[in-house]
């Protein structure tokens, strides 16, 4: 049978300190001395997944192949590794919790007290496992969300606890903490990094190695200091600098051993060195952009990074795969208004405009959508900024005043946009939308179809309207087409203006799918028009 090692990221003193993309760069070291690896996301939250989150709680909800909606972090693993995520890879408590009562239910415990130890451990367990049943992988690298001391996530330390006894080596501990700068003394302090290694230790866990986050550098002694505190070698107290860009962590985390010392307490051999030639060049076309251009982001979240994650990473593959920064203008949709428009808008060479829900910010999406249409700037709408472009097409070409979607106004004479016949006896919000991946047939000669040179492409979904197919002939003859559908339902998945230098609205979210390996060809297509825009106006 094949061995898998269990990895297990731990996060001490604060959140936010960047798990995340600890994680998802040891995977990326890992993968590189040519291991299988996977991650997962434990969250220690009562929701059974972020899908029905606000964006301002855990920002932006990524969603599967398997049409899984999952934590943020899944699009860090997959735009580090590669490969894609599912389901499995991000479990909360509730889902744990739900697992559990439904099995008490239906009598499975026959007739013991069902408890936290072992019930809800015993559960944990068997999510980290399963995923070694789709794959071989030689190393499953579990996130536990929150931080150490935390009610919340007790049971996942316990779990923790409980595997390293069983399992011995094939189990190693991270715990990433950090050691905070004081500028009016001048030093980094460790004790909170030791305060957090004694909260693990009362929970039974002694960690292997210490990740610290630093904004400057640790010195020897100091690195012995934490050494000696917690009971880790000098080797295993490896150093975590802010970077600039996230990207350069895995270099930065190599450099300080990170995978050596994993390797090491697992007894595999660690010498020499991951192999990140195409990751160094990434990384080296990334910080010596010829240009710059500017996109404006126009959605209802703009003022939390978090909520447009994926969008921003995708921008950033695609600039640098294009070799030009990517400057992003971030505009709140809601303070969008016809007098300051031109004052919010000049001087940008894209515009993008934000998935979302409700109707908050809609009329700043529409005029947005009208100034890119009528000057020739280059649009891209994902989501709910198509089904807005599909609206101000209807509104002020074709002349239908009172277009609108269904989800703003139920009672429009045109409902351009609607709601699916499925959706409608549908009376819960969790998990009950259009998602993950479904097949699009791109129309030959459409720009699209010349964008992704295949004729068939597989594209992650994430809402409950769709363009209404009734409007369809008189969009097309407005000049508006329908340039991708879905092969088996016949509903619009990309709209084109083909008049329009580059007008392009998906109903799927391509953000999902770009990676530092393969960008995503919709923004690199996206950001070369804006380049093209930026040149013939300068
Ligand atoms: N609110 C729209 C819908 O449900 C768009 C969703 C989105 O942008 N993800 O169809």
């Amino acid at each position: 049978m094949h061995t898998t090692r269990y990895i297990f990221v731990t996060g001490g003193v604060t959140s936010s300190l960047g798990k995340g993309i600890v994680s998802a760069s040891l995977a990326k070291l890992l993968q590189a001395r040519g291991y299988k690896v996977t991650i997962q996301k434990l969250d220690p939250y009562i929701n059974v997944d972020p899908g029905t989150l606000n964006p301002y709680e855990h920002g932006e909800c990524y969603v599967t192949e398997d049409g899984a909606e999952t934590d943020l972090d899944l699009g860090h693993y997959e735009r580090f590794s590669n490969e894609p995520t599912s389901q499995a890879n991000n479990v909360t408590t509730g889902r744990i919790y739900q697992a559990v009562i439904e099995k008490e239910r239906r009598g499975d415990y026959l007739g013991s007290t069902v408890q936290v130890i072992p019930h809800i451990t015993d559960e944990i367990k068997y999510r980290i496992k399963l995923l070694s049943k789709y794959k071989d992988y030689d190393f499953i690298i579990t996130e536990i969300g929150g931080t150490v001391g935390d009610i919340e996530s007790l049971p996942y330390i316990e779990t923790v606890r409980q595997m390293r006894w069983e399992m011995g080596n094939l189990c190693v501990v991270i715990h990433l903490t950090l050691v905070p700068y004081l500028s009016s003394t001048g030093e980094l302090k460790t004790k909170p990094t030791q305060h957090s290694v004694k909260t693990l230790l009362e929970q039974g866990v002694q960690p292997d190695i210490i990740v610290c986050r630093t904004e400057k550098p640790l010195n020897e002694a100091l690195r012995n200091k934490i050494a000696l505190f917690c009971n880790v070698s000098s080797q295993a107290v490896i150093e975590s600098i802010d970077m600039e860009s996230i990207y350069e962590v895995p270099l930065k985390l190599r450099d300080e051993g990170l995978d050596r010392e994993v390797l090491r307490k697992c007894g595999l051999p660690f010498e020499g060195q991951p192999d990140l030639k195409s990751w160094e060049e990434f990384l080296y076309k990334m910080k010596n952009p010829k240009y710059s251009v500017e996109i404006g982001l126009v959605g209802k979240y703009v003022e939390l990074k978090d909520s447009y994650k994926s969008i921003m990473e995708s921008f950033v593959h695609a600039g640098t795969y294009n070799q030009v920064k990517v400057e992003l203008r971030m505009i709140h949709s809601e303070f969008l208004t016809q007098e300051n428009l031109s004052e919010k808008l000049s001087g940008l060479h894209g515009i993008l405009v934000a998935p979302g829900f409700g109707i908050r910010g809609i009329e700043g999406k529409i005029l947005a959508i009208h100034y890119a249409r009528t000057r020739g700037i280059p649009f891209l709408g994902i989501c709910l900024g198509m089904q807005c472009a599909v609206i101000e097409f209807a509104q002020n070409v074709m002349g239908l005043k009172k277009a609108n979607s269904t989800e703003f106004d139920p009672r429009t004479p045109d409902p351009v946009i609607d709601i699916m016949e499925q959706q409608k006896k549908i009376s819960g919000m969790g998990g009950t939308m259009r998602l993950g991946a479904y097949p699009c047939q791109l129309m030959e000669g459409s720009k699209s179809r010349n964008i992704y040179k295949v004729p068939l492409i597989l594209e992650r979904h994430r809402h409950r309207y769709e363009f209404n197919n009734k409007y369809l002939e008189q969009f097309e003859q407005a000049g508006m087409i329908a340039a991708g559908i879905n092969p088996k339902e016949n509903l619009v998945e990309i709209v084109e203006i083909p008049k329009h230098p580059w007008f392009i609205g998906v109903q799927f979210h391509p953000e999902f799918k770009s990676t530092v390996a393969s960008p995503h060809p919709l923004f690199i297509s996206f950001v070369e028009a804006a380049c093209l825009h930026l040149e013939q106006n300068t």
